[in-house]
Protein backbone atom coordinates (compact mmCIF):
# COMPACT_ATOMS: atom_id res chain seq x y z
CA UNK A 1 0.00 0.00 0.00
CA UNK A 2 1.37 3.46 -0.95
CA UNK A 3 1.21 6.59 1.50
CA UNK A 4 -2.56 7.75 -0.66
CA UNK A 5 -3.74 4.27 0.05
CA UNK A 6 -2.49 4.54 3.73
CA UNK A 7 -3.99 7.76 4.20
CA UNK A 8 -7.46 6.92 2.68
CA UNK A 9 -7.62 3.98 5.00
CA UNK A 10 -6.69 5.84 7.94
CA UNK A 11 -9.38 7.97 6.78
CA UNK A 12 -12.05 5.94 7.15
CA UNK A 13 -10.99 3.60 9.77
CA UNK A 14 -10.66 7.43 11.72
CA UNK A 15 -14.64 8.21 10.12
CA UNK A 16 -15.61 4.84 11.70
CA UNK A 17 -14.07 5.62 15.41
CA UNK A 18 -15.64 9.01 15.06
CA UNK A 19 -19.61 7.42 14.34
CA UNK A 20 -18.82 5.37 17.69
CA UNK A 21 -17.31 7.98 19.90
CA UNK A 22 -20.19 9.94 18.92
CA UNK A 23 -22.53 7.65 19.80
CA UNK A 24 -21.02 6.81 22.79
CA UNK A 25 -20.92 10.33 23.93
CA UNK A 26 -24.80 10.78 22.70
CA UNK A 27 -25.43 7.96 24.98
CA UNK A 28 -23.45 8.95 28.16
CA UNK A 29 -25.34 12.48 27.47
CA UNK A 30 -28.46 10.98 28.22
CA UNK A 31 -27.11 8.82 30.92
CA UNK A 32 -25.78 11.89 32.90
CA UNK A 33 -29.58 13.58 32.79
CA UNK A 34 -31.35 10.26 33.30
CA UNK A 35 -28.90 10.16 37.08
CA UNK A 36 -29.17 13.68 37.38
CA UNK A 37 -24.99 14.60 36.65
CA UNK A 38 -26.06 17.53 34.95
CA UNK A 39 -22.74 18.90 34.29
CA UNK A 40 -21.86 15.86 32.73
CA UNK A 41 -25.12 16.21 30.71
CA UNK A 42 -23.62 19.78 30.04
CA UNK A 43 -20.16 18.54 28.66
CA UNK A 44 -21.49 15.77 26.53
CA UNK A 45 -23.82 18.26 24.67
CA UNK A 46 -19.88 19.39 23.68
CA UNK A 47 -18.90 16.30 23.55
CA UNK A 48 -21.52 15.33 20.69
CA UNK A 49 -21.11 18.49 18.86
CA UNK A 50 -17.40 18.19 18.61
CA UNK A 51 -18.09 14.58 17.53
CA UNK A 52 -20.56 16.06 14.99
CA UNK A 53 -17.73 18.68 13.88
CA UNK A 54 -15.13 16.34 13.74
CA UNK A 55 -16.57 14.59 10.61
CA UNK A 56 -15.41 17.76 8.64
CA UNK A 57 -12.06 17.78 10.59
CA UNK A 58 -11.27 14.17 8.85
CA UNK A 59 -13.16 15.12 5.11
CA UNK A 60 -9.98 17.64 5.16
CA UNK A 61 -7.60 14.70 5.78
CA UNK A 62 -6.60 16.29 8.72
CA UNK A 63 -5.52 13.41 10.66
CA UNK A 64 -3.32 14.54 13.58
CA UNK A 65 -5.44 17.68 14.48
CA UNK A 66 -8.24 14.74 14.73
CA UNK A 67 -6.07 12.97 16.77
CA UNK A 68 -4.61 15.72 19.02
CA UNK A 69 -8.26 17.50 19.30
CA UNK A 70 -10.16 13.71 20.39
CA UNK A 71 -7.20 12.81 22.74
CA UNK A 72 -8.05 16.64 24.55
CA UNK A 73 -11.45 15.80 24.38
CA UNK A 74 -11.55 12.03 26.07
CA UNK A 75 -8.90 14.10 28.75
CA UNK A 76 -11.21 16.56 29.65
CA UNK A 77 -14.54 14.71 29.51
CA UNK A 78 -12.87 11.52 31.42
CA UNK A 79 -11.16 14.17 33.93
CA UNK A 80 -15.12 16.01 34.54
CA UNK A 81 -16.33 12.55 34.75
CA UNK A 82 -14.10 11.24 37.65
CA UNK A 83 -14.83 14.46 39.97
CA UNK A 84 -18.21 14.92 39.24
CA UNK A 85 -19.21 10.82 40.09
CA UNK A 86 -15.86 9.75 42.65
CA UNK A 87 -13.47 7.32 42.33
CA UNK A 88 -15.81 4.93 43.42
CA UNK A 89 -17.74 4.75 39.56
CA UNK A 90 -14.36 3.81 37.87
CA UNK A 91 -14.43 6.77 35.24
CA UNK A 92 -10.53 6.82 36.00
CA UNK A 93 -9.78 3.01 34.31
CA UNK A 94 -10.42 5.32 30.80
CA UNK A 95 -7.05 7.09 31.58
CA UNK A 96 -5.42 3.54 31.43
CA UNK A 97 -7.19 2.52 28.68
CA UNK A 98 -5.93 5.62 26.99
CA UNK A 99 -2.19 4.36 26.85
CA UNK A 100 -3.56 1.73 24.80
CA UNK A 101 -4.60 4.51 22.03
CA UNK A 102 -1.75 6.99 22.52
CA UNK A 103 0.83 4.62 21.14
CA UNK A 104 -1.03 3.54 18.60
CA UNK A 105 -1.52 7.23 17.55
CA UNK A 106 2.11 7.76 17.76
CA UNK A 107 2.68 4.31 15.17
CA UNK A 108 0.10 5.28 12.89
CA UNK A 109 1.04 8.96 12.48
CA UNK A 110 4.56 8.04 11.74
CA UNK A 111 3.02 5.26 9.31
CA UNK A 112 0.87 8.09 7.61
CA UNK A 113 3.67 10.36 7.09
CA UNK A 114 2.11 13.14 9.20
CA UNK A 115 3.24 14.94 12.20
CA UNK A 116 4.76 12.46 14.84
CA UNK A 117 2.35 12.40 17.60
CA UNK A 118 4.85 11.17 20.96
CA UNK A 119 2.89 8.47 22.48
CA UNK A 120 5.03 9.23 25.89
CA UNK A 121 3.89 12.57 26.28
CA UNK A 122 0.28 11.67 25.73
CA UNK A 123 0.96 8.86 27.99
CA UNK A 124 2.15 10.88 30.44
CA UNK A 125 -0.64 13.39 30.19
CA UNK A 126 -2.99 10.65 30.81
CA UNK A 127 -0.87 9.13 33.75
CA UNK A 128 -0.78 13.03 35.91
CA UNK A 129 -4.72 13.72 35.27
CA UNK A 130 -5.52 9.95 36.59
CA UNK A 131 -3.35 10.86 39.78
CA UNK A 132 -4.77 14.48 40.03
CA UNK A 133 -8.02 13.16 39.73
CA UNK A 134 -7.64 10.10 42.24
CA UNK A 135 -6.25 13.15 45.13
CA UNK A 136 -8.85 15.40 43.88
CA UNK A 137 -11.26 13.03 45.12
CA UNK A 138 -9.73 12.04 47.76
CA UNK A 139 -9.38 15.45 49.50
CA UNK A 140 -12.57 16.75 48.25
CA UNK A 141 -15.23 14.13 47.68
CA UNK A 142 -17.06 13.87 44.71
CA UNK A 143 -19.05 16.81 43.23
CA UNK A 144 -22.51 14.28 42.75
CA UNK A 145 -23.50 11.86 45.66
CA UNK A 146 -24.72 9.39 43.66
CA UNK A 147 -25.33 6.53 46.22
CA UNK A 148 -23.69 2.74 46.34
CA UNK A 149 -26.24 1.00 44.16
CA UNK A 150 -25.23 3.58 40.99
CA UNK A 151 -21.68 3.86 41.89
CA UNK A 152 -21.27 -0.04 41.88
CA UNK A 153 -23.59 -0.31 38.93
CA UNK A 154 -20.99 2.38 36.77
CA UNK A 155 -17.92 0.78 38.03
CA UNK A 156 -19.13 -3.10 37.08
CA UNK A 157 -20.31 -0.75 33.06
CA UNK A 158 -16.96 0.76 32.93
CA UNK A 159 -14.78 -2.36 33.79
CA UNK A 160 -16.49 -4.74 31.50
CA UNK A 161 -16.18 -1.83 29.04
CA UNK A 162 -12.24 -1.00 29.48
CA UNK A 163 -11.78 -5.06 29.78
CA UNK A 164 -13.45 -5.35 26.77
CA UNK A 165 -11.53 -2.64 24.79
CA UNK A 166 -7.79 -3.75 26.18
CA UNK A 167 -9.00 -7.20 25.36
CA UNK A 168 -10.21 -6.58 21.79
CA UNK A 169 -7.34 -4.05 20.89
CA UNK A 170 -3.99 -6.25 22.19
CA UNK A 171 -5.70 -9.07 20.87
CA UNK A 172 -6.10 -7.19 17.01
CA UNK A 173 -2.31 -5.87 17.98
CA UNK A 174 -1.00 -9.50 18.76
CA UNK A 175 -2.61 -10.63 15.58
CA UNK A 176 -0.94 -7.73 13.34
CA UNK A 177 2.22 -8.22 14.27
CA UNK A 178 2.01 -11.69 13.46
CA UNK A 179 0.32 -11.30 10.26
CA UNK A 180 3.22 -8.48 9.54
CA UNK A 181 6.06 -10.74 10.77
CA UNK A 182 4.97 -13.86 8.63
CA UNK A 183 4.77 -11.47 5.55
CA UNK A 184 7.96 -10.09 6.51
CA UNK A 185 9.69 -13.42 6.31
CA UNK A 186 8.21 -14.25 3.46
CA UNK A 187 9.26 -10.85 1.18
CA UNK A 188 13.14 -11.67 2.53
CA UNK A 189 12.98 -15.26 1.01
CA UNK A 190 10.42 -14.64 -1.67
CA UNK A 191 10.60 -13.00 -5.19
CA UNK A 192 8.20 -10.44 -5.53
CA UNK A 193 7.13 -10.53 -9.56
CA UNK A 194 7.76 -14.57 -9.78
CA UNK A 195 7.27 -16.16 -6.29
CA UNK A 196 9.88 -18.30 -5.75
CA UNK A 197 12.51 -17.96 -3.67
CA UNK A 198 15.12 -15.95 -4.15
CA UNK A 199 19.08 -16.60 -4.24
CA UNK A 200 19.60 -15.49 -1.23
CA UNK A 201 17.01 -18.09 0.05
CA UNK A 202 18.64 -20.60 -1.95
CA UNK A 203 22.31 -20.18 -0.82
CA UNK A 204 21.27 -20.41 2.17
CA UNK A 205 19.29 -23.59 1.77
CA UNK A 206 22.74 -24.91 -0.01
CA UNK A 207 24.54 -24.15 2.74
CA UNK A 208 22.43 -26.41 5.04
CA UNK A 209 22.66 -29.39 2.95
CA UNK A 210 26.10 -28.82 2.74
CA UNK A 211 27.20 -28.88 6.06
CA UNK A 212 24.70 -31.82 6.29
CA UNK A 213 27.25 -33.87 3.49
CA UNK A 214 23.86 -34.11 1.79
CA UNK A 215 24.99 -33.47 -1.85
CA UNK A 216 26.09 -36.40 -3.27
CA UNK A 217 23.43 -37.20 -5.78
CA UNK A 218 22.17 -33.19 -6.13
CA UNK A 219 22.29 -31.58 -9.57
CA UNK A 220 21.73 -27.60 -9.99
CA UNK A 221 20.88 -25.97 -13.33
CA UNK A 222 21.01 -22.27 -14.53
CA UNK A 223 18.59 -21.27 -17.40
CA UNK A 224 18.79 -17.89 -18.95
CA UNK A 225 16.43 -16.56 -21.03
CA UNK A 226 17.96 -15.96 -24.79
CA UNK A 227 18.12 -12.70 -25.88
CA UNK A 228 15.56 -11.56 -23.14
CA UNK A 229 17.00 -7.79 -23.50
CA UNK A 230 15.16 -8.29 -26.90
CA UNK A 231 11.69 -8.43 -25.57
CA UNK A 232 12.19 -5.61 -23.01
CA UNK A 233 13.75 -3.42 -26.15
CA UNK A 234 10.74 -4.17 -28.62
CA UNK A 235 7.50 -4.86 -26.07
CA UNK A 236 8.30 -2.96 -22.79
CA UNK A 237 9.01 -4.00 -19.22
CA UNK A 238 5.57 -4.89 -18.62
CA UNK A 239 5.50 -6.96 -21.51
CA UNK A 240 8.99 -8.72 -19.75
CA UNK A 241 7.46 -9.11 -16.25
CA UNK A 242 4.97 -11.03 -17.78
CA UNK A 243 7.10 -13.19 -19.85
CA UNK A 244 9.01 -13.73 -16.22
CA UNK A 245 5.90 -14.79 -14.53
CA UNK A 246 5.25 -17.12 -17.32
CA UNK A 247 8.49 -18.53 -17.62
CA UNK A 248 8.78 -19.42 -13.82
CA UNK A 249 5.00 -21.00 -13.88
CA UNK A 250 6.36 -23.49 -16.64
CA UNK A 251 9.44 -23.97 -14.87
CA UNK A 252 7.32 -24.74 -11.29
CA UNK A 253 5.19 -26.40 -13.07
CA UNK A 254 7.27 -28.86 -15.17
CA UNK A 255 10.01 -29.35 -11.81
CA UNK A 256 7.61 -30.63 -9.62
CA UNK A 257 8.80 -30.78 -5.68
CA UNK A 258 12.59 -29.74 -6.87
CA UNK A 259 13.77 -26.16 -5.56
CA UNK A 260 13.46 -23.68 -8.11
CA UNK A 261 14.55 -19.76 -7.57
CA UNK A 262 14.88 -16.69 -9.21
CA UNK A 263 18.64 -16.24 -9.33
CA UNK A 264 18.31 -12.49 -10.40
CA UNK A 265 16.76 -10.93 -13.61
CA UNK A 266 16.08 -13.34 -16.96
CA UNK A 267 17.89 -16.51 -14.79
CA UNK A 268 16.32 -19.09 -12.75
CA UNK A 269 18.12 -22.23 -10.65
CA UNK A 270 16.65 -25.68 -10.06
CA UNK A 271 18.37 -28.02 -7.63
CA UNK A 272 17.24 -31.53 -7.85
CA UNK A 273 19.25 -34.68 -6.41
CA UNK A 274 17.79 -37.33 -8.59
CA UNK A 275 20.73 -39.69 -9.29
CA UNK A 276 18.86 -43.02 -11.05
CA UNK A 277 18.36 -42.61 -15.05
CA UNK A 278 14.56 -42.73 -16.28
CA UNK A 279 13.24 -45.61 -18.28
CA UNK A 280 14.39 -44.37 -21.54
CA UNK A 281 18.58 -44.33 -20.06
CA UNK A 282 18.37 -40.59 -19.33
CA UNK A 283 19.23 -39.27 -16.16
CA UNK A 284 16.59 -37.95 -14.89
CA UNK A 285 18.07 -34.15 -14.59
CA UNK A 286 18.57 -34.13 -18.50
CA UNK A 287 15.37 -35.30 -18.92
CA UNK A 288 13.41 -32.59 -17.27
CA UNK A 289 15.64 -29.64 -18.59
CA UNK A 290 15.31 -30.60 -21.82
CA UNK A 291 11.54 -30.81 -21.67
CA UNK A 292 11.60 -27.33 -20.18
CA UNK A 293 14.11 -26.34 -22.87
CA UNK A 294 11.27 -28.16 -25.69
CA UNK A 295 8.52 -26.96 -23.92
CA UNK A 296 10.02 -23.34 -23.92
CA UNK A 297 10.83 -23.75 -27.64
CA UNK A 298 7.65 -24.84 -29.17
CA UNK A 299 5.31 -22.21 -26.68
CA UNK A 300 3.88 -19.37 -27.51
CA UNK A 301 3.97 -16.25 -24.95
CA UNK A 302 0.65 -14.77 -25.74
CA UNK A 303 0.57 -10.77 -24.33
CA UNK A 304 -2.41 -8.87 -23.87
CA UNK A 305 -4.25 -10.88 -26.01
CA UNK A 306 -2.24 -9.56 -29.21
CA UNK A 307 1.22 -10.03 -29.34
CA UNK A 308 2.72 -13.22 -29.79
CA UNK A 309 6.33 -13.68 -28.36
CA UNK A 310 8.30 -16.97 -28.96
CA UNK A 311 11.41 -17.59 -26.96
CA UNK A 312 14.26 -19.75 -25.97
CA UNK A 313 16.14 -21.05 -23.15
CA UNK A 314 19.50 -22.16 -22.35
CA UNK A 315 20.80 -24.23 -19.65
CA UNK A 316 23.77 -25.03 -17.55
CA UNK A 317 23.92 -28.06 -15.54
CA UNK A 318 26.60 -29.60 -12.99
CA UNK A 319 26.23 -32.56 -10.84
CA UNK A 320 27.75 -32.41 -7.53
CA UNK A 321 31.33 -33.48 -7.48
CA UNK A 322 33.05 -34.52 -4.44
CA UNK A 323 35.33 -32.07 -2.03
CA UNK A 324 33.83 -29.16 -4.15
CA UNK A 325 32.30 -25.65 -2.55
CA UNK A 326 28.83 -24.38 -3.42
CA UNK A 327 30.29 -21.70 -5.15
CA UNK A 328 32.53 -23.82 -7.57
CA UNK A 329 29.61 -26.03 -7.95
CA UNK A 330 27.28 -22.96 -9.19
CA UNK A 331 30.54 -22.15 -10.76
CA UNK A 332 30.58 -25.00 -12.68
CA UNK A 333 26.88 -24.66 -14.11
CA UNK A 334 27.64 -21.04 -14.91
CA UNK A 335 30.46 -21.70 -17.06
CA UNK A 336 28.27 -24.79 -18.96
CA UNK A 337 25.43 -21.68 -19.75
CA UNK A 338 28.64 -19.47 -20.99
CA UNK A 339 29.12 -22.27 -23.01
CA UNK A 340 25.69 -23.22 -24.59
CA UNK A 341 25.07 -19.05 -24.62
CA UNK A 342 28.04 -19.03 -27.06
CA UNK A 343 28.02 -22.19 -29.50
CA UNK A 344 24.46 -20.81 -30.21
CA UNK A 345 21.89 -20.74 -27.52
CA UNK A 346 18.21 -22.87 -26.70
CA UNK A 347 20.09 -26.20 -25.34
CA UNK A 348 21.07 -27.90 -22.35
CA UNK A 349 24.96 -28.35 -21.91
CA UNK A 350 26.17 -30.87 -19.25
CA UNK A 351 29.37 -31.08 -19.91
CA UNK A 352 32.39 -29.12 -20.18
P1 LIG B 1 21.48 -13.60 -23.57
O1 LIG B 1 20.78 -14.37 -24.64
O2 LIG B 1 22.94 -13.56 -23.80
O3 LIG B 1 21.14 -14.08 -22.21
O4 LIG B 1 20.99 -12.09 -23.71
P2 LIG B 1 19.90 -11.37 -22.84
O5 LIG B 1 19.39 -10.19 -23.63
O6 LIG B 1 18.90 -12.31 -22.35
O7 LIG B 1 20.75 -10.91 -21.57
P3 LIG B 1 21.18 -9.53 -21.01
O8 LIG B 1 21.96 -9.84 -19.78
O9 LIG B 1 21.85 -8.67 -22.05
O10 LIG B 1 19.83 -8.81 -20.61
C1 LIG B 1 19.05 -9.23 -19.53
C2 LIG B 1 17.93 -8.21 -19.39
O11 LIG B 1 17.00 -8.65 -18.40
C3 LIG B 1 18.39 -6.86 -19.00
C4 LIG B 1 17.39 -6.41 -17.95
O12 LIG B 1 16.83 -5.17 -18.30
C5 LIG B 1 16.32 -7.47 -17.98
N1 LIG B 1 15.71 -7.70 -16.69
C6 LIG B 1 16.29 -8.08 -15.53
N2 LIG B 1 15.38 -8.18 -14.54
C7 LIG B 1 14.17 -7.85 -15.07
C8 LIG B 1 12.83 -7.75 -14.56
O13 LIG B 1 12.54 -8.00 -13.37
N3 LIG B 1 11.84 -7.37 -15.41
C9 LIG B 1 12.13 -7.08 -16.73
N4 LIG B 1 11.11 -6.73 -17.52
N5 LIG B 1 13.36 -7.14 -17.23
C10 LIG B 1 14.38 -7.53 -16.44
MG1 LIG C 1 21.41 -13.33 -17.94
MG1 LIG D 1 19.50 -13.92 -21.13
Amino acid sequence: MNLRQNNQTAQRSLILMNIFLLTIHASLLVFFAAIGVGLMAFVNVFSVLFYTLSFFILSKNKITVYIFATFLEIMIHMFLAVISTGWNMGFQLYFIACVAIVYYADYFSVRMGQRHIKGIGFSIVSGALYLTSLLVTRLMGSLYNLGEVLELTGLVLNSVAVFGFVTVFFGMQTRLAAFYEEELGRQATHDKLTGMVNRHFLVEQLEEIYAKHDMASSWIAILDIDNFKGINDKYGHLCGDFVLRTMSELIKQICGDRTVCRWGGEEFVIVGSDSAPDENGRQTEGAILEDIRRTVAIKDFVYDEKTTINLTVTIGVARYQEGQSVDEWVNVADARLYKGKQTGKNKVVETD
